[in-house]
């Protein structure tokens, strides 16, 4: 009998084990799928050349511009920008083909002549020494970059170009005037990385339009954005210490059960004269100034404040918090949230931080830390973006986190994106075998939401199902929607939320 026992146990061993290899294996292959098709997409972003023009794309000139930031990161390079202004006209007259057909031959002759001119980087060289002296960008707008000249040097180059504009082009039997603007930034003293550069080029051909000057050099001083990005700081801790920011919450719903799991608060910033300033704009400003800290002291204390009062009133919904990567690595932050949980006796897996991978990977072992302390209350995470960084699920599996947000941008294209599909039905797969929930944020159709459903997705959020709402709006969505709420222990089941507050 023992013998047997022994037998049927060795049997019983293995079949786990095999079930195991080939639970695995179906995982890998999962993975293997996913990662083909992301290497795709990013060899197609990453194709250097420019449809229309055949000149090199943004990407040919950042690479460029990058591997020259490195490699000289003494000497100054210089970037100019050639901003055709009358093409809108030109194709509102004679048509796009016809203005597309054009551009060719502007794009054709401008190349030919900065080839020839001094200290001009190449930025795709061809068989037979040919070389690509300018990129095409946004579709009227070329760029070159400038290496080892001298500042007079470049003025007199950017005059030069300028002027190749100025010669009439014969088109279908027209003579076209081409009119267009120069603005130029330079590396290290404008900007320290390409976006930068590019940003403050782009700023000095718009300033260089609206002076109506030929051509530009970037300056600070000059610069409306970099005025109103110092004066944003110090206005943003105003408005903190007037309490004039305030939060908006965008419901996020179980898409099998149709219920609303809970919410996520997103700042909101009404500027008095600028208006409605983006977080996207003011979030990056508060990172790089440290008013990050402030801030995110504030929103963890105002929307603890607001779950325990949505709590209060008998709905037991969990409130999602982004966090920004500098957030992670204060020692700090465990403290303030713990304490804003105790001061309004918030249940604490009503807490979620939403985190990107990218804040992650910042300083992996003391976000971590935070991560750890923080879970070990019954706080939740959730990575936020998921797909557009670069760390993999298995990484992800070993941290204390319970749920990843799939980026809008897959779910945004979904309908017409098969790889989009495929990518979001792979995460969605691939996390669930890892006992991961999923979100799919930036739902904005029907169809989106429908197959999202289909796919087995666990949450849902996005401008369809609602947008973004003030806390009494939201109390009126919690009443119209066709979407149930759970029921908190405090109070038994309200009819009317909205009458509560
Ligand atoms: P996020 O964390 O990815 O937030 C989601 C963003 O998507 C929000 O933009 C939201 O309004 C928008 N959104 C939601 N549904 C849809 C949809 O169906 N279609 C489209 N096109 N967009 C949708 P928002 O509020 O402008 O925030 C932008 C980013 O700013 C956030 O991205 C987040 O990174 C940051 N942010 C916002 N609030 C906070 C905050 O309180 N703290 C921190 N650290 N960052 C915040
Ligand atoms: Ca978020
Ligand atoms: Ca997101």
């Amino acid at each position: 009998v023992l013998h047997l026992f022994g037998v049927s146990l060795v049997m019983f061993m293995n079949c786990q084990e095999n079930m195991e290899a080939s639970r695995q294996a179906e995982i890998s292959a999962i993975e293997e799928k996913h990662k083909m098709i992301l290497l795709k997409r990013q060899f197609i972003n990453q194709t250097l050349y420019d449809p229309l023009t055949g000149c090199p794309n943004r990407t040919a000139l950042q690479q460029n511009l990058q591997t020259l930031m490195e490699s000289r990161s003494k000497d100054s390079i210089t970037l100019v920008l050639v901003y055709l202004d009358r093409f809108k006209e030109i194709n509102n007259t004679l048509g796009h083909q016809s203005g597309d057909e054009l551009l060719k031959r502007v794009a054709f002759r401008i190349s030919g002549f900065v080839r020839q001119m001094r200290g001009v980087a190449p930025l795709i060289e061809e068989e037979g020494g040919k070389f690509h002296p300018i990129a095409a960008l946004d579709g009227v707008v070329f760029a070159t970059i400038l290496t080892d000249l001298s500042e007079a040097e470049v003025q007199e180059t950017a005059e030069k170009i300028h002027k190749s504009l100025s010669y009439p082009f014969e088109f279908q039997k027209m003579t076209l005037d081409i009119s267009g603007y120069v603005g130029i930034s330079r590396y290290p003293d404008h900007a320290q990385h390409f976006s930068e550069l590019l940003q403050r080029a782009y700023v000095a051909v718009e300033l260089a339009q609206q002076r109506d000057e030929q051509i530009l050099n970037y300056t600070s001083e000059l610069d409306p954005y970099s005025a109103r990005r110092l004066t944003l700081v110090s206005e943003l801790k105003h408005a903190l210490k007037m309490q004039t920011l305030e939060l908006y919450y965008q419901p996020q719903v179980d898409l099998q059960k149709k219920t609303v799991v809970g919410v996520e608060a997103l700042i909101r910033w009404n500027h008095p004269r600028h208006g409605f300033i983006p977080p996207d704009e003011f979030i990056p400003v508060a990172e790089k100034t440290g008013v990050i800290r402030q801030l995110t002291n504030w929103i963890i204390d105002q929307s603890c404040r607001q779950a325990s009062e949505f709590y209060n009133m008998g709905m037991s919904l969990r409130m999602s918090v982004n966090l920004s990567a500098k957030n992670l690595q204060e020692a700090d932050l465990s403290n303030q949230v713990l304490s804003s949980i105790h001061k309004y006796r918030l249940p604490a897996d009503l807490l979620c931080f939403e985190i990107t991978e990218t804040a992650m990977m910042m300083d992996p072992s003391k976000a971590l830390r935070t991560l750890t302390d923080l879970s070990e209350y019954g706080i939740t995470f959730s990575i936020d973006d998921f797909g557009t960084g670069y760390s993999s699920l298995s990484y992800l599996k070993r941290l204390p986190v319970s749920e990843i947000k799939i980026d809008r941008s897959f779910i945004m294209d979904m309908s017409i994106d098969a790889d989009d599909r495929v990518i979001v039905n792979t995460t969605l797969q691939m996390s669930h075998n890892l006992g991961l929930m999923v979100v799919a944020e930036g739902i904005e159709d029907h169809e989106t939401l429908t197959s999202l459903k289909e796919m087995g997705c666990d949450l849902a959020q996005g401008y369809f199902i609602c947008r973004p709402i003030a806390r009494n709006k939201l109390l009126d969505w919690f009443d119209e929607s066709n979407y149930s709420i759970l029921t908190s222990p405090m109070v038994t089941s309200p009819t009317k939320f909205s009458n509560l507050g």
